[in-house]
């Protein structure tokens, strides 16, 4: 594929039953062919037309391309009805935007001698990048080119100096590609532990809204390497006086970091009617975005609770990671008290 070539999003919804289907168009700087795909519905089975540049080039995402056709050689002879409803869009409410901000408060300090594992850490992974790089890509052959269980990071693992003399280890991970996209940046890999330090030292006590919400960040970036499953459970989202942009900014933080196959998402049903409302006034419509498949899943799976006051976050696994304390999901200077526990399940 050339290197000009410009991806867009598209879904087209099936004429016969309304079911989305995702799909890229490519498009070149100067040729395009035109011409479309017959492709079965992924939910009624019934064929369909897709008109489209480079139908050669372009991709399907969730369905059955059944017939290419190109305008200008024959054009499209079959008989299935085209999708009328038809959006291009730049939208991925199920992008994943989780990052470690190394700038925030460490949550792995050196229980010995204090210093902030978390920049240490990434400053000898920077230090060895290009080794880990080279290492990462011989991998990622082998991967290719032999039968493999599906994998789905890359873990790297990383030895930290300290001034307390013992040795720390740091474990990075990323998302696994099996295509052509480049290995991450340091910054761009995400911390997922540092062995020498205690988060229940660092975590319980008092603390302000804001430092929660950073220390959450960066327990959802350990805990969606480490566990199973993430629960999350608060009440409200956001601050009911905040203005309707920054309730959403602080949905959208907050969706972008969770990994919607692997949350449960528990809140009160105004919670969701305040995203709802919030998103519907920046313009979306979520009944919309849904009817194109285009919606949050964690926001369409919508496990409400009515009566609850408690904040937990957890990390679940064969062993359970649980902040819980006064804070709602909101930022802010306000003190809450907070603790950090592990225990075995079962
Ligand atoms: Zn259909
Ligand atoms: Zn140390």
């Amino acid at each position: 594929m050339s290197f000009d070539a410009k991806q867009t999003q598209h879904v087209a919804k099936c004429p016969a039953c309304g079911a989305p289907h995702h799909y890229v168009e490519v498009k070149f700087p100067i040729e395009n062919d035109r011409g479309g795909w017959e492709v079965s519905c992924h939910k009624c089975g019934k064929p369909f037309t897709i008109s489209l540049r480079n139908p050669e080039e372009s991709l399907g995402r969730n369905f059955k391309i059944l017939k290419r056709f190109d305008d200008e050689i024959g054009g499209y002879q079959g008989s299935a009805p085209p999708a009328i409803e038809v959006v291009e869009h730049s939208l991925d409410m199920n992008d994943h935007r989780l990052r470690y901000d190394y700038t925030r408060s460490p949550i792995y300090r050196c229980t010995q001698s204090g210093i902030d594992l978390e920049k240490a850490a990434l400053g000898q992974l920077e230090s060895h990048l290009s080794a880990v790089h080279s290492q990462f890509y011989n991998a990622r052959n082998y991967i290719l080119a032999s039968k493999v269980p599906e994998l789905e990071n890359v873990v790297v693992t990383v030895p930290v100096q300290c001034r307390c003399g013992s040795p720390h280890n740091a474990i990075f991970y990323f998302r696994l590609f099996l295509n052509e996209t480049p290995a991450p940046s340091a910054s761009e890999m995400l911390l997922a532990n540092v062995d020498g330090a205690s988060l229940e030292d660092e975590l319980t006590g008092i603390h302000s809204k804001s430092l929660m919400m950073d220390a959450l960040q960066k327990l959802i970036a350990r805990w969606r390497l480490k566990f199973d499953q993430i629960v999350i459970a608060s009440p409200f989202i956001a601050h009911q006086y905040m203005s309707k942009e920054k309730k959403l900014e602080v949905w959208e933080w907050l969706l972008g970091i969770l990994d919607p196959q692997r949350t449960l998402f528990i809140t009160r049903s105004n919670s969701y009617k305040d995203y709802k409302t919030a998103l519907l006034d920046s313009g979306l419509d979520h009944d919309m975005l849904a009817s194109f498949g285009l919606e949050s899943r964690i926001i369409g799976a919508g496990t409400k609770k009515q009566d609850f006051h408690a904040k937990v976050y957890i990390g679940v696994g064969e062993t359970c990671e649980i902040l819980s304390g006064s804070a709602n999901l909101v930022p802010g200077k306000s003190m809450e008290n907070a603790s950090f526990s592990t225990m075995d399940r079962g």
